[in-house]
């Protein structure tokens, strides 16, 4: 097996992966909280462990991915304070929460294949492992890392030594910290295990538990589920990288609290996607979703093949110039690869040397970039035969997922008025008429179509 390198959280290193067990790699990815649509911004970070996944199958790892849903205890602010995101949704549409959480992971599924990412091995709810969740509290609670509130039992950060290593957190400072409200905390790094409802039978989603009736709070579902499903210590664990302070940093609290040894090895974290400089998210407002992406005419490829070329730990700044240019590029490929399923033509076989080189980005902590020059390099290298070239580059789309193997002319339906429009602007332009032409292009554009002129002459596209 060759060698691969991912960069890790925790040691803040580019390090050689190892697996615990040859041959095998387990990898949790933090899902979605699946009150509401999940943006473009949520969907970089999925594409990401997705290529991350991709890779490691390529070399020969059995890959065993697990993503959860969060569908329960995720609060409006991370410090375990306001509204549970799943209720307040639920009270607004009029519906209920299970409901809520149905339709906005089918939704979300739906985007996932769209932008080509491989289903994990198994989805998990937090709804579905309640009983798990109360007994890691308990064990923790055994173990003396508890304490009980009036409105909930946290966990005691203080206790746990190596508290914040993953994040480099300056602890001291922040659990002394000025004298901020932490709420019923005793300190502000404590977090909530399990949160009483205010009154008993208002609330959706509440459980029975030796402490009383409540609902867990948002990290310990990640814990309970991962280690269920993983092991108590297994490979790999992902997430955009606003978890790496808070989220990430209280799993391996808890989880290494309860088992007293290391929770998981690599720690890999995605760079947001930006809008106007900022973290594309909800609450900032600036915001697309895949949808309205498609309504503005793109297909979701053209996302897909933005986010790989910025490589996973840069941020991106997404704008609609940066998503025209991608999908240039995309289309640009994908008339190449057609093309190249229609011309054979006899020559070289090199795919030895191209494959060295991309294994070889690749394994370098997911240098996509690299890896897709060499996609493009070896596309347009004439000398080489192309049957063994279409060969290869089906075998490197394994982990770019660009659909290779399924591009093909799309041919569409242009009414007849269309075509005259087209044929008019080619007239014009044999005429140099420029200003004629630029007017018919809007036309066309205005009938939802547009127009590029290719060296085989020009080419329409339904916007
Ligand atoms: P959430 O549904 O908020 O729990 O987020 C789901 C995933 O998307 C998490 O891994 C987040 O870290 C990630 N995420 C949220 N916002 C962004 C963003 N702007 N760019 C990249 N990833 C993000
Ligand atoms: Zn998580």
């Amino acid at each position: 097996m060759e060698k691969v390198y991912f960069y890790n959280t925790l040691t803040r290193k580019k390090e050689e992966f190892k697996s615990i067990k040859k041959g095998d790699v387990g990898i949790y990815s933090c899902g979605p909280t699946v009150y509401w649509y999940q943006h473009i911004g949520n969907l970089r970070t999925y594409i990401f462990s997705d290529v991350l996944k991709r890779i490691l199958n390529y070399n020969g790892y059995k890959v065993k991915h697990i993503i959860n849903i969060t569908d329960v205890g995720h609060l409006t602010s991370d410090a375990d304070e306001g509204e549970d995101k799943m209720e307040r949704a639920a009270k607004k549409e009029g519906r209920s929460a299970h409901e809520i959480a149905e339709e906005y992971f089918r939704v979300f599924n739906k985007d996932l294949q769209k932008i080509n990412i491989l289903q994990p091995n198994l989805w998990v709810k937090a709804t579905d492992h309640i009983d798990e969740q109360i007994k890691l509290i308990k064990t923790l609670e055994k173990k003396g890392y508890t304490y009980r509130t009036d409105d909930g039992i946290y966990f005691d950060s203080t206790k746990f030594k190596s508290y914040g290593k993953l994040a480099n957190l300056n602890i001291s400072g922040l659990q002394q910290g000025k004298r901020v409200n932490h709420g019923s905390k005793r300190t502000k790094t404590d977090f909530a295990l399990w949160k009483f409802s205010e009154t008993p039978g208002v609330r959706q989603q509440e459980w029975k538990s030796p402490w009383g009736v409540g609902f867990p709070g948002w990290h310990i579902e990640c814990s309970a589920m991962s280690m269920k499903y993983l092991g108590k210590k297994f490979d790999i664990h992902t997430g955009g990288q606003d978890h790496i302070p808070v989220h990430h940093t209280n799993e391996i609290a808890q989880s290494e609290a309860v088992t007293g040894k290391k929770f998981v090895n690599y720690w890999i974290h995605g760079a947001f996607l930006l809008f106007k400089g900022e973290k594309m998210s909800k609450s900032s407002g600036g915001l697309y979703t895949l949808s309205e992406l498609e309504n503005l005419g793109y297909n979701p490829m053209h996302f897909r093949y933005l986010c790989l070329l910025t490589h996973y730990h840069k941020p991106l700044n997404f704008s609609l110039d940066n998503l025209d240019a991608a999908k240039n590029a995309y289309e640009r490929i994908k008339r190449k690869i057609i093309y190249l399923k229609e011309k054979k033509s006899k020559g070289e076989d090199k795919t030895e040397k191209y494959q060295k080189e991309f294994v070889m980005a690749i394994n370098d902590d997911l240098n996509i970039q690299k890896a897709l020059q060499i996609f493009q390099k070896s596309l347009d290298d004439e000398e080489f035969d192309s049957y063994e070239k279409l060969k290869m580059l089906e075998h490197f789309d394994k982990v770019l997922g660009l659909g290779v193997a399924e591009m093909k002319e799309e041919r569409i339906a242009i009414p007849s008025e269309i075509v005259k429009l087209v044929k008019e602007r080619e007239e014009a332009r044999k005429n140099k008429d420029w200003k004629k032409s630029d007017s018919l292009r809007q036309r066309l554009k205005d009938e939802g179509y547009s127009i590029s002129d290719t060296p085989e002459g020009p080419k329409i596209e339904r916007k």
